[in-house]
């Protein structure tokens, strides 16, 4: 009896010193949950304060997200002022010095790549515009890659006894990655050029990565709902001027593209903002096939 309580003792020790060893990661988004997860596999402990069905750009400091906040060495956001309504309430709230600006635990993804539309001044009147340049990198594959190998050194850093662990997924995760692009390449030349309709600027690094053209915006400013003015111009317009498709998030009220769609014949396509399921392995691939399988279904 006295062996097998010293056994389960032993193993409760050790299963608890493999959780204490783990790096808490509080990821704003599900896209960079995925990515914590793709790059520090068993090794970290991931929580995301938002879902692909949420917009990113609002969310409530809640208690039990404040108390995630408060245990994480690692926070991995978007940034590029795309969570300036919600985080700095966040961190402020947490109290947690590991993850504030400018210490070792603050990762903004828009750090380490080339972002685009940004702006010299910024005046609030042409509505919730985010100055510092487009925050929504995450849809363009080659920037999630970049990115992938940023959060592998910056793990390397936090814990460095795992280094060339956070190494070899991030090597793994460009492999698997640079094969599915040879993969996608008949699919992406498809779309290749097609002219879209944008609900909310969410889809610039998109059309970055498959050369499609945007022609118009839902929103007549950002983060600013569709005006039935605006609507009714866009209509004019696509009447002489004809689109492929109009994009949205899911998370989105579907009831303009619904009505631009009815009136002007260019069909809707809803896309998942961020990766869905992105505990699972591979999340990250199948929701670029994803994106991709809803853009030629449109198409089609
Ligand atoms: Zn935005």
């Amino acid at each position: 009896m006295k062996m097998i309580i010293r056994f389960c003792l032993t193993l409760l020790l050790m299963l608890s010193q493999q959780v204490l060893a783990q790096v808490n990661v509080l990821a704003c988004e599900a896209e960079w949950a995925a990515l914590a997860v793709t790059i520090g596999g068993k090794q970290v402990s991931v929580h995301s304060a938002t879902t692909a069905l949420q917009d990113p750009h609002h969310v409530q400091a809640r208690p039990s997200l404040i108390a995630k906040t408060r245990r994480a060495d690692l926070l991995i956001c978007s940034g590029s002022e795309l969570e300036i309504g919600w985080l700095p309430v966040l961190l402020r709230k947490s109290g947690n010095k590991k993850i504030q600006p400018g210490s070792s635990g603050y990762f903004m993804a828009t750090s380490y790549v080339e972002l685009l539309d940004q702006r010299k001044t910024v005046d609030r009147s042409e509505g919730d515009v985010h100055a510092s340049g487009n925050p929504h990198i995450h849809t363009n594959p080659h920037h999630m890659l970049t990115v992938a190998k940023a959060l592998s050194e910056k793990l390397g850093t936090i814990d460095p006894e795992n280094t060339k662990h956070y190494h070899r997924r991030y090597q793994l995760f460009s492999e698997q990655l640079t094969t599915s692009l040879k993969q996608w390449q008949v699919e992406i030349e498809r779309l290749n050029g097609k002219h879209i309709v944008v609900h909310h600027d969410s889809w610039l690094y998109l059309a970055q990565w498959l050369k499609l053209k945007k022609v118009a915006t839902l929103e007549p400013k950002p983060g600013v709902p569709p005006s039935s003015g605006h609507l009714s111009s866009l209509l004019t317009q696509l009447k002489t001027n004809p689109a492929d498709m109009i994009i949205y998030a899911s998370y989105q009220d579907d009831r303009a593209s619904n009505w631009l769609t009815k009136k002007s014949g260019v069909p809707k396509v809803a896309l998942p903002y961020s990766v869905n399921n992105w505990q699972k392995d591979n999340a990250i691939m199948h929701w670029y096939q994803e994106i991709l399988n809803n853009l030629l279904a449109a198409l089609s």
